[in-house]
C-alpha cells in the first residue's frame, strides 16, 4: 500500500480535503501513482465512490478503495471530512479493515455478441418511452412476464440506493444476496406480475428477455448504454469483489441512521 490516487467530488471542501491529504501522504513517502495505485481514497460521497470504482474497473483486483465522506457518512465511507487524521493514523498503523463488495456481472447478449458490464450498487432495464415487455426466469425457470417502465437488480451494497426508492428492502451489511425490483408495474385483470421486491440467493442468476428493447436502456451504477432490439441480459454476482478498506467495526446502524 505504497502507491495512491485521489478522486473527489468537485465541491469546494472536497477538493481542499483532497489537497490536505495529498500533501499529508507525500510527506510520509507514499507515491502519487494514477496509472497503477495499490489504494484509492474517493473523497465526496457514495457518488464519488461509485466513480472511481468505475474508473479502475480493470485493476479493481488489486486496488483497495477508501471513502472520506464530505457529507454525511456515506455506506461506502468510515470517515468523515474532519477524519483525515484518523484515516491517516490508521493507514501508516495498518488498522485499516478489508471488506469485500460483491459487484453484478451483467453479460449482454445480442447478435453482436456477448458484452460484461459491472455494477457495485445495482442494474435497471428501464423504457420511459412506451410500455416494456420483459420475461423473467431466475436460474433459467421461467417466472413471469413483467409489464411496466423496467425492473431494478440490486446487490446488498444498492440495497439503500435506487432500490430503497423504489420501495425495495435494505439489506443488512453481509446479507450478499440479490433483490428483483419493479419500476412502475402495470398490475390490472389482464397484466399481472409479482408486484412485491424479490430477494434471491448470491448464486442465483436473473435473465430478462423481450421480443424488443428499442428504446430500453441499461444503467449500471451511474452508467447506462442502449439496448439493442433483440438483447438479452443475464445477470449474476460477479466472482470480481471491490475491496473495500476503512475503520475496523464502523456501525452499520449508524450509516442506516444517515439516511434519513
Ligand atoms: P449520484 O448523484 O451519484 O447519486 C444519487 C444519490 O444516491 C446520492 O445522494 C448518493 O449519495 C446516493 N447513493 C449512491 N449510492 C448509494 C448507496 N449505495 N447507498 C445509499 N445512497 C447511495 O447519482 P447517479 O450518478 O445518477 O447514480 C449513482 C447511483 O445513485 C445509482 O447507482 C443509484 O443507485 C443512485 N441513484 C438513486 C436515485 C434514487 O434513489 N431515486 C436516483 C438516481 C441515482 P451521496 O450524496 O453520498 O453521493
Amino acid at each position: 500500500m505504497k502507491r495512491f490516487e485521489i478522486r473527489s467530488k468537485q465541491d469546494k471542501q472536497s477538493k481542499r480535503l483532497k489537497e490536505t491529504l495529498y500533501q499529508r501522504l507525500i510527506e510520509l513517502s507514499f507515491i502519487h501513482d494514477e496509472q497503477n495505485p495499490d489504494f484509492v481514497i474517493s473523497v465526496g460521497g457514495d457518488g464519488t465512490f461509485l466513480r472511481a470504482i468505475h474508473q479502475y474497473m480493470n485493476q479493481v483486483d488489486t486496488i483497495r478503495f477508501v471513502g472520506i465522506h464530505t457529507g454525511t457518512l456515506g455506506f461506502f465511507s468510515s470517515y468523515d471530512g474532519d477524519e483525515c487524521e484518523a484515516f491517516i493514523q490508521d493507514l501508516i498503523n495498518k488498522r485499516l479493515e478489508c471488506k469485500e463488495l460483491p459487484l453484478l456481472d451483467i453479460c449482454v447478449q445480442s447478435q453482436k455478441g456477448n458484452e460484461h458490464y459491472y455494477a457495485l450498487n445495482e442494474m435497471r432495464v428501464e423504457n420511459v418511452i412506451r410500455t416494456q415487455l420483459i420475461r423473467v426466469s431466475i436460474n433459467q425457470e421461467y417466472m413471469e412476464t413483467f409489464r411496466g417502465t423496467g425492473l431494478c437488480i440490486s446487490t446488498q451494497a444498492g440495497s439503500t440506493a435506487y432500490n430503497r426508492s423504489l420501495g425495495g428492502a435494505i439489506l443488512h451489511e453481509g446479507l450478499d444476496l440479490l433483490q428483483l425490483t419493479e419500476i412502475t408495474g402495470i398490475h390490472h385483470h389482464a397484466y399481472r406480475s409479482l408486484g412485491s421486491p424479490l430477494i434471491i440467493g448470491h448464486d442465483a442468476q436473473i435473465t430478462l428477455e423481450s421480443d424488443d428493447f428499442c428504446e430500453a436502456i441499461l444503467c449500471y451504477d451511474q452508467l447506462s448504454i442502449k439496448l439493442n432490439k433483440d438483447s438479452k441480459i443475464q445477470c449474476q454476482h460477479s466472482e470480481k469483489t471491490v475491496h473495500c478498506v476503512g475503520r475496523p467495526n464502523t456501525s452499520y446502524i449508524k450509516r442506516l441512521k444517515s439516511l434519513f
